[in-house]
Protein backbone atom coordinates (compact mmCIF):
# COMPACT_ATOMS: atom_id res chain seq x y z
CA UNK A 1 0.00 0.00 0.00
CA UNK A 2 1.37 3.23 -0.84
CA UNK A 3 1.46 6.58 1.86
CA UNK A 4 0.43 8.66 -1.16
CA UNK A 5 -0.53 8.58 -5.40
CA UNK A 6 -0.71 11.59 -7.26
CA UNK A 7 -2.53 11.57 -10.00
CA UNK A 8 -1.24 14.10 -12.61
CA UNK A 9 2.46 14.78 -13.35
CA UNK A 10 2.30 18.64 -14.28
CA UNK A 11 3.91 21.68 -11.65
CA UNK A 12 1.11 21.19 -9.22
CA UNK A 13 1.96 17.25 -9.06
CA UNK A 14 5.83 17.25 -9.37
CA UNK A 15 5.93 19.37 -6.54
CA UNK A 16 3.24 17.61 -4.08
CA UNK A 17 5.24 14.33 -5.68
CA UNK A 18 8.50 16.29 -4.39
CA UNK A 19 7.85 17.51 -1.12
CA UNK A 20 6.30 13.59 -0.25
CA UNK A 21 9.30 12.23 -1.36
CA UNK A 22 11.22 14.16 0.98
CA UNK A 23 9.27 13.70 3.20
CA UNK A 24 10.39 9.99 3.28
CA UNK A 25 6.48 8.88 2.22
CA UNK A 26 6.35 5.95 -0.29
CA UNK A 27 4.94 7.85 -3.19
CA UNK A 28 3.81 6.85 -6.91
CA UNK A 29 3.25 10.22 -9.39
CA UNK A 30 0.94 9.10 -11.64
CA UNK A 31 0.36 10.67 -15.88
CA UNK A 32 -1.31 9.40 -18.68
CA UNK A 33 0.42 11.83 -21.34
CA UNK A 34 3.00 14.17 -20.92
CA UNK A 35 4.90 15.07 -17.96
CA UNK A 36 5.13 18.78 -17.21
CA UNK A 37 0.98 18.90 -18.51
CA UNK A 38 0.15 22.02 -19.62
CA UNK A 39 3.15 23.52 -19.68
CA UNK A 40 5.28 20.93 -21.26
CA UNK A 41 3.60 22.75 -24.39
CA UNK A 42 3.90 26.03 -23.76
CA UNK A 43 6.80 27.97 -25.39
CA UNK A 44 8.36 30.36 -23.14
CA UNK A 45 7.03 30.91 -18.88
CA UNK A 46 8.16 34.14 -18.37
CA UNK A 47 6.51 34.84 -14.64
CA UNK A 48 7.90 31.97 -12.95
CA UNK A 49 10.32 33.55 -10.27
CA UNK A 50 14.00 32.66 -10.77
CA UNK A 51 14.44 32.72 -14.10
CA UNK A 52 14.80 36.72 -15.09
CA UNK A 53 15.07 35.58 -18.68
CA UNK A 54 12.44 33.26 -18.84
CA UNK A 55 12.69 29.23 -19.60
CA UNK A 56 10.58 26.57 -21.81
CA UNK A 57 8.20 25.59 -20.58
CA UNK A 58 9.65 21.76 -21.57
CA UNK A 59 13.24 22.29 -19.66
CA UNK A 60 11.08 23.82 -16.75
CA UNK A 61 8.99 20.26 -16.62
CA UNK A 62 11.62 18.42 -16.94
CA UNK A 63 13.88 20.50 -14.11
CA UNK A 64 10.30 19.63 -11.86
CA UNK A 65 10.65 16.26 -12.72
CA UNK A 66 14.60 15.75 -11.96
CA UNK A 67 14.28 17.26 -9.02
CA UNK A 68 11.57 15.57 -7.73
CA UNK A 69 13.38 11.80 -8.92
CA UNK A 70 16.08 12.59 -7.23
CA UNK A 71 14.30 12.35 -3.84
CA UNK A 72 12.99 9.20 -5.04
CA UNK A 73 9.29 9.96 -6.59
CA UNK A 74 8.57 6.81 -8.99
CA UNK A 75 6.36 8.24 -11.76
CA UNK A 76 4.89 5.53 -14.24
CA UNK A 77 2.98 6.44 -17.28
CA UNK A 78 -1.02 5.23 -16.57
CA UNK A 79 -4.23 6.07 -16.18
CA UNK A 80 -6.59 6.53 -13.86
CA UNK A 81 -10.25 5.66 -14.25
CA UNK A 82 -11.65 5.26 -11.33
CA UNK A 83 -10.85 5.95 -7.23
CA UNK A 84 -13.06 4.71 -4.33
CA UNK A 85 -12.76 4.94 -0.75
CA UNK A 86 -13.31 1.60 0.74
CA UNK A 87 -12.97 1.67 5.09
CA UNK A 88 -9.53 3.60 5.31
CA UNK A 89 -8.24 2.52 1.84
CA UNK A 90 -8.66 4.26 -1.43
CA UNK A 91 -8.18 2.04 -4.23
CA UNK A 92 -6.82 3.65 -7.62
CA UNK A 93 -8.54 1.76 -10.50
CA UNK A 94 -6.10 1.80 -13.62
CA UNK A 95 -7.06 1.90 -17.50
CA UNK A 96 -4.50 -1.35 -17.52
CA UNK A 97 -7.27 -3.13 -14.82
CA UNK A 98 -4.12 -2.99 -12.58
CA UNK A 99 -5.54 -2.09 -8.77
CA UNK A 100 -3.46 0.52 -6.61
CA UNK A 101 -4.01 0.91 -2.86
CA UNK A 102 -2.99 4.03 -1.28
CA UNK A 103 -3.71 5.79 2.26
CA UNK A 104 -3.98 9.08 0.52
CA UNK A 105 -4.35 10.12 -2.71
CA UNK A 106 -3.33 13.82 -4.01
CA UNK A 107 -5.66 15.11 -7.31
CA UNK A 108 -3.33 16.87 -9.85
CA UNK A 109 -5.41 16.59 -13.04
CA UNK A 110 -5.30 19.48 -14.62
CA UNK A 111 -7.22 21.09 -17.70
CA UNK A 112 -7.58 20.41 -21.10
CA UNK A 113 -7.72 22.79 -24.21
CA UNK A 114 -11.64 23.36 -24.68
CA UNK A 115 -13.30 22.65 -27.97
CA UNK A 116 -14.80 25.19 -30.29
CA UNK A 117 -17.31 22.65 -31.38
CA UNK A 118 -17.45 24.15 -35.04
CA UNK A 119 -17.78 22.10 -38.27
CA UNK A 120 -14.52 20.97 -39.76
CA UNK A 121 -12.95 21.38 -36.07
CA UNK A 122 -12.80 17.64 -35.42
CA UNK A 123 -11.79 16.70 -39.41
CA UNK A 124 -9.38 18.76 -39.18
CA UNK A 125 -7.36 17.90 -36.21
CA UNK A 126 -3.87 17.21 -37.24
CA UNK A 127 -4.91 18.54 -40.61
CA UNK A 128 -4.75 22.19 -39.89
CA UNK A 129 -6.61 22.52 -36.37
CA UNK A 130 -4.29 22.72 -33.52
CA UNK A 131 -4.33 22.93 -29.94
CA UNK A 132 -0.47 23.00 -29.60
CA UNK A 133 1.85 25.89 -31.25
CA UNK A 134 5.12 24.32 -30.12
CA UNK A 135 3.92 21.38 -31.40
CA UNK A 136 2.75 21.75 -34.69
CA UNK A 137 3.96 25.33 -35.27
CA UNK A 138 6.49 24.59 -37.39
CA UNK A 139 4.30 22.80 -39.89
CA UNK A 140 2.95 26.17 -41.21
CA UNK A 141 5.95 27.86 -41.89
CA UNK A 142 5.18 30.71 -44.45
CA UNK A 143 1.76 30.38 -44.36
CA UNK A 144 -1.41 32.16 -42.99
CA UNK A 145 -1.74 30.97 -39.52
CA UNK A 146 -5.20 32.22 -37.45
CA UNK A 147 -5.15 32.14 -33.60
CA UNK A 148 -8.72 31.89 -32.10
CA UNK A 149 -8.66 33.26 -28.33
CA UNK A 150 -8.47 36.85 -26.66
CA UNK A 151 -6.71 35.23 -23.18
CA UNK A 152 -3.35 34.74 -22.35
CA UNK A 153 -2.46 31.58 -24.09
CA UNK A 154 -4.36 32.97 -27.23
CA UNK A 155 -1.53 36.21 -27.07
CA UNK A 156 1.52 34.00 -26.05
CA UNK A 157 0.91 31.58 -28.46
CA UNK A 158 0.22 34.04 -31.36
CA UNK A 159 3.54 35.73 -30.83
CA UNK A 160 5.45 32.57 -30.91
CA UNK A 161 3.69 31.47 -33.80
CA UNK A 162 4.80 34.38 -35.81
CA UNK A 163 8.58 32.87 -36.41
CA UNK A 164 6.42 30.43 -39.16
CA UNK A 165 3.19 32.26 -40.20
CA UNK A 166 3.38 34.60 -43.15
CA UNK A 167 0.74 36.25 -40.92
CA UNK A 168 -0.99 35.55 -38.14
CA UNK A 169 -4.61 36.69 -37.49
CA UNK A 170 -5.90 36.93 -33.60
CA UNK A 171 -9.49 36.13 -34.03
CA UNK A 172 -11.62 37.29 -30.78
CA UNK A 173 -14.97 37.48 -30.40
CA UNK A 174 -15.11 40.69 -28.20
CA UNK A 175 -13.34 43.97 -29.23
CA UNK A 176 -11.27 43.98 -25.80
CA UNK A 177 -8.42 41.16 -24.83
CA UNK A 178 -8.85 39.22 -22.02
CA UNK A 179 -4.83 38.81 -21.83
CA UNK A 180 -2.49 40.21 -19.34
CA UNK A 181 -1.64 43.92 -20.18
CA UNK A 182 2.45 43.48 -21.27
CA UNK A 183 0.72 40.48 -23.84
CA UNK A 184 -2.03 42.87 -25.20
CA UNK A 185 0.66 45.68 -25.96
CA UNK A 186 3.44 42.77 -27.70
CA UNK A 187 0.42 41.59 -30.15
CA UNK A 188 -1.13 44.81 -30.84
CA UNK A 189 2.13 46.12 -31.91
CA UNK A 190 3.41 43.21 -33.65
CA UNK A 191 3.56 43.85 -37.12
CA UNK A 192 3.02 40.08 -38.10
CA UNK A 193 -0.22 39.81 -36.09
CA UNK A 194 -3.21 41.13 -37.36
CA UNK A 195 -6.23 41.51 -35.07
CA UNK A 196 -9.63 40.76 -35.98
CA UNK A 197 -11.90 41.40 -33.34
CA UNK A 198 -15.53 40.66 -32.71
CA UNK A 199 -15.65 38.08 -34.87
CA UNK A 200 -16.46 34.14 -34.29
CA UNK A 201 -15.73 30.87 -36.40
CA UNK A 202 -19.03 29.41 -37.90
CA UNK A 203 -16.76 26.75 -39.76
CA UNK A 204 -13.32 25.25 -40.45
CA UNK A 205 -13.39 24.56 -44.52
CA UNK A 206 -11.42 22.63 -46.67
CA UNK A 207 -10.82 19.99 -49.01
CA UNK A 208 -8.09 17.36 -47.45
CA UNK A 209 -6.46 19.76 -45.14
CA UNK A 210 -7.36 22.93 -44.03
CA UNK A 211 -7.93 26.10 -46.40
CA UNK A 212 -10.06 28.63 -45.11
CA UNK A 213 -12.41 29.54 -42.07
CA UNK A 214 -15.99 31.16 -42.26
CA UNK A 215 -16.11 34.01 -39.99
CA UNK A 216 -19.08 35.82 -38.83
CA UNK A 217 -18.96 39.23 -37.39
CA UNK A 218 -20.79 39.35 -33.60
CA UNK A 219 -21.59 42.97 -33.81
CA UNK A 220 -23.32 43.12 -38.08
CA UNK A 221 -23.82 39.19 -37.95
CA UNK A 222 -21.98 39.56 -41.91
CA UNK A 223 -20.26 36.59 -42.86
CA UNK A 224 -16.47 36.68 -44.49
CA UNK A 225 -13.84 33.98 -45.87
CA UNK A 226 -10.44 34.11 -44.36
CA UNK A 227 -8.04 32.03 -46.20
CA UNK A 228 -5.33 30.25 -43.55
CA UNK A 229 -3.77 27.04 -43.48
CA UNK A 230 -3.35 26.72 -39.76
CA UNK A 231 -6.39 27.06 -36.89
CA UNK A 232 -4.34 27.41 -33.58
CA UNK A 233 -7.76 26.62 -31.00
CA UNK A 234 -6.86 29.20 -27.57
CA UNK A 235 -10.23 29.64 -25.88
CA UNK A 236 -9.69 28.18 -22.63
CA UNK A 237 -9.38 25.30 -20.77
CA UNK A 238 -11.92 21.91 -18.96
CA UNK A 239 -11.16 20.45 -16.03
CA UNK A 240 -9.95 16.77 -16.67
CA UNK A 241 -11.90 15.25 -13.91
CA UNK A 242 -14.58 13.43 -15.42
CA UNK A 243 -13.42 10.04 -14.26
CA UNK A 244 -14.02 11.53 -10.64
CA UNK A 245 -18.01 11.94 -11.04
CA UNK A 246 -19.55 11.09 -8.13
CA UNK A 247 -16.30 10.98 -6.05
CA UNK A 248 -15.15 14.15 -5.12
CA UNK A 249 -17.64 17.32 -4.90
CA UNK A 250 -17.12 19.82 -7.74
CA UNK A 251 -18.17 23.00 -8.75
CA UNK A 252 -20.74 23.41 -11.62
CA UNK A 253 -18.08 23.25 -14.26
CA UNK A 254 -16.12 20.22 -12.76
CA UNK A 255 -13.46 22.05 -10.88
CA UNK A 256 -12.70 20.51 -7.66
CA UNK A 257 -14.28 22.22 -4.18
CA UNK A 258 -11.24 21.92 -1.61
CA UNK A 259 -10.92 23.68 1.58
CA UNK A 260 -8.12 26.35 1.66
CA UNK A 261 -5.56 23.18 3.02
CA UNK A 262 -6.42 21.52 -0.67
CA UNK A 263 -8.34 19.03 1.45
CA UNK A 264 -11.45 18.02 -1.19
CA UNK A 265 -14.84 16.46 0.17
CA UNK A 266 -13.17 12.74 0.57
CA UNK A 267 -11.22 12.29 3.87
CA UNK A 268 -7.90 11.91 2.56
CA UNK A 269 -8.21 13.23 -0.79
CA UNK A 270 -6.70 16.38 -1.81
CA UNK A 271 -6.13 18.30 -4.92
CA UNK A 272 -4.08 20.93 -6.03
CA UNK A 273 -3.40 23.15 -9.43
CA UNK A 274 -5.52 23.73 -12.47
CA UNK A 275 -8.17 20.97 -11.60
CA UNK A 276 -9.22 23.06 -8.33
CA UNK A 277 -11.58 25.40 -8.27
CA UNK A 278 -10.51 29.26 -8.12
CA UNK A 279 -7.36 27.68 -10.45
CA UNK A 280 -5.49 30.54 -11.63
CA UNK A 281 -4.11 29.10 -14.56
CA UNK A 282 -0.33 29.85 -12.60
CA UNK A 283 2.54 27.88 -12.34
CA UNK A 284 3.64 29.54 -9.32
CA UNK A 285 0.06 29.40 -7.36
CA UNK A 286 -0.13 24.91 -8.81
CA UNK A 287 3.58 24.62 -7.28
CA UNK A 288 1.94 26.68 -4.05
CA UNK A 289 -0.56 24.19 -4.31
CA UNK A 290 1.50 21.07 -4.87
CA UNK A 291 3.31 22.12 -1.92
CA UNK A 292 0.35 22.38 0.69
CA UNK A 293 -1.57 19.61 -1.05
CA UNK A 294 1.71 17.24 -0.02
CA UNK A 295 1.89 18.44 3.86
CA UNK A 296 -1.38 18.22 4.47
CA UNK A 297 -1.46 14.55 3.14
CA UNK A 298 1.95 14.04 5.26
CA UNK A 299 -0.28 15.38 8.80
CA UNK A 300 -3.24 13.58 7.89
CA UNK A 301 -1.32 10.03 7.24
CA UNK A 302 0.33 10.91 11.16
CA UNK A 303 -3.36 11.33 12.33
CA UNK A 304 -5.02 8.54 10.91
CA UNK A 305 -2.42 5.48 10.34
P1 LIG B 1 -8.91 32.03 -20.74
O1 LIG B 1 -8.13 32.98 -19.93
O2 LIG B 1 -10.11 31.37 -20.14
O3 LIG B 1 -9.33 32.76 -22.08
C1 LIG B 1 -10.12 32.11 -23.03
C2 LIG B 1 -10.38 33.07 -24.18
O4 LIG B 1 -11.12 32.37 -25.19
C3 LIG B 1 -11.19 34.29 -23.77
O5 LIG B 1 -10.69 35.42 -24.43
C4 LIG B 1 -12.60 33.93 -24.23
O6 LIG B 1 -13.35 35.04 -24.66
C5 LIG B 1 -12.34 33.05 -25.43
N1 LIG B 1 -13.39 32.04 -25.62
C6 LIG B 1 -13.89 31.17 -24.70
N2 LIG B 1 -14.81 30.37 -25.26
C7 LIG B 1 -14.91 30.75 -26.56
C8 LIG B 1 -15.69 30.29 -27.64
N3 LIG B 1 -16.54 29.28 -27.52
N4 LIG B 1 -15.51 30.91 -28.84
C9 LIG B 1 -14.64 31.92 -28.99
N5 LIG B 1 -13.87 32.40 -27.99
C10 LIG B 1 -14.00 31.81 -26.79
O7 LIG B 1 -7.99 30.79 -21.25
P2 LIG B 1 -6.42 30.68 -21.59
O8 LIG B 1 -5.92 31.86 -22.33
O9 LIG B 1 -6.26 29.31 -22.16
O10 LIG B 1 -5.76 30.65 -20.15
C11 LIG B 1 -6.13 29.66 -19.18
C12 LIG B 1 -5.50 30.02 -17.86
O11 LIG B 1 -4.07 29.89 -17.97
C13 LIG B 1 -5.78 31.47 -17.46
O12 LIG B 1 -5.97 31.51 -16.08
C14 LIG B 1 -4.53 32.21 -17.87
O13 LIG B 1 -4.29 33.37 -17.11
C15 LIG B 1 -3.46 31.14 -17.67
N6 LIG B 1 -2.29 31.36 -18.53
C16 LIG B 1 -1.34 32.19 -18.07
C17 LIG B 1 -0.26 32.49 -18.86
C18 LIG B 1 0.77 33.45 -18.33
O14 LIG B 1 0.71 33.79 -17.16
N7 LIG B 1 1.70 33.93 -19.13
C19 LIG B 1 -0.12 31.94 -20.13
C20 LIG B 1 -1.11 31.09 -20.58
C21 LIG B 1 -2.21 30.83 -19.77
P3 LIG B 1 -13.87 36.17 -23.63
O15 LIG B 1 -12.67 37.01 -23.33
O16 LIG B 1 -14.92 36.87 -24.42
O17 LIG B 1 -14.41 35.43 -22.45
Amino acid sequence: MYDCVIVGGGPAGLTAGLYCARAKMNTLLLEKGTIGGQIAITDLVENYPGFPEGISGKELSLRFKEQAERFGLKIHRKEVVKIEKVGKELILHLRTGELLRSKTVILAVGASPRKLGVKGEEEFLNRGVSYCATCDGALFDGVPIAVIGGGDSACQESLFLTRFGSVVYLIHRRDQLRAQKHLQEKVLSHPKIKFLPNKVVEEIRGTDAVESLLLKDTQTGELSTLEVEGVFIFIGLEPATGFLKGFVKTDDKGYIITDERMRTSVEGVFACGDCRSGATGQVAVAVGEGCIAAIEAEKYLQENF
